[in-house]
């Protein structure tokens, strides 16, 4: 995980125009735990999804955030 050759482009929030923040979440999937880093809004809190994980995951997380 080397990422500083990357051209990392901020996220950036489009109500706010604030640039997104990872957080690392816990996640249940099946009988294992994962940690995934999601993009989150500091202002708003809205998180915003990779394309990854719309694909699957995102729905246990889903799950999980509404549990709160
Ligand atoms: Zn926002």
């Amino acid at each position: 995980m080397n990422g500083a050759s990357e051209n990392k482009v901020p996220w950036i929030c489009a109500k706010c125009q604030k640039e997104l923040v990872e957080e690392k979440v816990k996640v249940r999937y099946l009988d294992g735990n994962f940690e995934v880093e999601l993009l989150k809004c500091p202002q708003c809190n809205h998180v915003f999804i990779s394309e990854d994980l719309a694909l699957g995951k995102m729905l246990e997380v889903e799950k999980g955030l509404e549990d709160k």
